[in-house]
């Protein structure tokens, strides 16, 4: 079986950029009956567009209708799953049994995906959702490898795993802690991820610890690249990327470093040390947080936690491409962070090795010479090593940080 990657799209910018650097499938919510409610979600009318791209380039396009509904969730809940039916959406992604029923009802050419909210981690679980007809069950992060390898051995239910991105302190999802503390619904997207505040904890006047970041399981992201080689040789149907509250720059870092392992694999029947250590510097390019295996190795969380170390986004992405002129081999840059002249800076493309160059000059859109680029969106003019186009990304070579 050809697993499949997926990728987040937390709009049509970043949809366009997990596709054309090698994704095989996007996801991403409508505006009603989806959680990420911060994220930019899709009106009807950007969806039939995402269908139309993602199609042009024969990938599939998934649909969340992942809200736990209360009986007012389902007011025109009917005539939706229909509108993405038409539209041609590949399969929404549910957490919830009526959901389900009801699209198998009324839209029955969409596939159902059950998602990682129903937390499904045992096989009796898949076997309900196999009588349910379900096309394919997101198992909860919580599966470790050895879990992973026995649930393969014994399901034929096409079975998806997360890869990579954001953790969970609970059980994804099923937490209040952000809706106490903040009104902010986690089961609604709102999650303000309360876990990862700095606690302390008292009892009447005593302070009994003070170990900063007490709840912060979560505080690392997960990165499952040493288990790729692992995961893939179970002939999953398909690795999931999490975050569409992330930027395109990280899409295409974290889309491109799995593409290039996958394909390595699927080439080879194996990853080579070299390739490995290859696609975990592409993967590292656009991570800001600091990573652990997640579940992968065993339950023991403990490397996840992340005490006294808030952590900082990453300064290396400093431009996106606005044009290019092959006949001067000069590009137009957006500035997005601080460089300067005589910097090492590197060109990111789909499916390429990143190539770097020097920066010796500079000019604004009056032709003046800039030697200091600081001013985020400001557009130069700057000499490339390679062709470029709307969808590279430059960003500065990690030795000159
Ligand atoms: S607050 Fe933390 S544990 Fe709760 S849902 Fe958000 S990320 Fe998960």
């Amino acid at each position: 079986m050809k697993t499949e990657l997926l990728a987040p799209a937390g709009d049509m910018a970043r949809l366009k950029t997990a596709i054309i650097y090698g994704a095989d499938a996007v996801y991403f919510g409508g505006k009603q009956f989806s959680l990420r409610s911060r994220a930019s979600n899709f009106t009807l009318e950007d969806i039939r567009e995402a269908v139309e791209f993602a199609h042009g380039y024969g990938r599939r396009v998934y649909v969340t209708v992942n809200i736990i509904p209360h009986n007012d969730d389902f007011n025109g809940l009917e005539e939706y799953l229909k509108k993405l039916e038409e539209f041609g959406v590949d399969a929404i992604i549910c957490a919830s049994q009526a959901i389900l029923t009801l699209c198998k009802r009324v839209a029955p050419e969409m596939e159902v995906h059950i998602s990682t909210q129903q937390t499904t981690i045992n096989t009796r679980a898949l076997s309900y959702w196999k009588d349910k007809n379900a096309d394919r069950v997101v198992l909860g992060r919580e599966v470790n490898l050895k879990q992973l390898e026995e649930i393969m051995g014994k399901t034929d239910v096409p079975i998806e795993v997360f890869i990579h991105g954001g953790m969970c302190a609970n059980y994804s999802g099923r937490c209040t802690i952000s809706n106490l503390l903040t009104n902010r619904d986690a089961n609604r997207g709102g999650c303000a991820h309360s876990c990862r505040w700095d606690y302390h904890l008292w009892h009447d006047e005593e302070l009994l610890d003070r170990d900063d970041y007490l709840l912060s399981l979560g505080s690392r992201d997960m990165c499952a690249a040493e288990y790729l080689e692992d995961i893939l040789k179970l002939d999953v149907a398909s690795l999931k990327i999490e975050g569409r509250m992330k930027t395109a720059f990280y899409i295409a870092s974290i889309v491109r470093g799995y593409r290039y392992l996958i394909d390595c694999y699927q080439k080879q029947g194996y990853i080579s040390d070299r390739q490995k250590e290859k696609g975990w510097e592409m993967l590292m390019l656009g991570t800001n947080r600091e990573v652990f295996a997640g579940f992968y190795p065993g339950f023991d969380i403990s490397k996840g936690q992340l005490y006294n170390f808030p952590t900082t986004a990453s300064q290396n992405f400093v431009a996106n491409v606005v044009s290019y002129d092959r006949d001067s081999s000069e590009a137009v840059i957006e500035v997005r962070n601080h460089f300067e002249k005589g910097d090492t800076l590197a060109v990111m493309n789909p499916y390429q090795e990143d190539v770097t160059f020097i920066v010796d000059k500079m000019t604004d859109t009056d032709g003046e010479e800039v030697a200091v680029a600081n001013r985020p969106l400001q557009l130069l003019r700057i000499k490339v090593p390679v062709e470029v186009n709307e969808y590279t990304f430059v960003h500065l070579v990690k030795e000159q940080l």
